[in-house]
C-alpha cells in the first residue's frame, strides 16, 4: 500500500485543503504546518523524494490532521501528546502496511 494523499478531506462538516510548498514549510521551519484560516495542511514537497523510507511523510501528515482535529474540535491537548499519538499512529501504520513512497 502506498500512501495517497488527497487534495482536501473532511473533518466534520470542515472541508481541510492540503497543498505542497517548501518555501512556505521552510519559512515556517517545519515538515507541514495546519492553518486554521485557509483551513490548510501544507507540506513539503521535498518529503515525497528525500525520505523514502523513514517514515516522516507519513508522521507529518498524520501529525497535521491531528493538529486539525484538535483545532476543529477545540481539544484541549498540549503539542507533545500530538507528537506522541502522532508517532504511536504512524508506527501503527507502517505495521499495517502504508508506505510513504508514493510513485
Ligand atoms: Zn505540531
Amino acid at each position: 500500500m502506498r500512501l495517497k494523499i488527497p487534495d482536501q478531506f473532511p473533518i466534520g462538516p470542515h472541508k481541510v485543503k492540503i497543498r505542497w510548498s517548501n518555501a512556505d514549510c521552510e519559512k515556517e521551519d517545519a515538515y507541514g504546518y495546519f492553518k486554521y484560516g485557509p483551513n490548510e495542511i501544507v507540506l513539503r514537497e521535498d518529503l515525497l523524494t528525500t525520505d523514502p523510507s523513514g517514515g516522516l511523510l507519513i508522521e507529518t501528515v498524520i501529525h497535521e490532521v491531528l493538529e486539525a482535529i484538535v483545532c476543529h474540535y477545540d481539544i484541549e491537548m498540549t503539542h507533545q501528546t500530538i507528537q506522541t499519538i502522532g508517532l504511536a499512529m504512524t508506527m501503527f501504520a507502517q505495521r499495517i502496511g502504508f508506505e510513504d513512497v508514493p510513485k
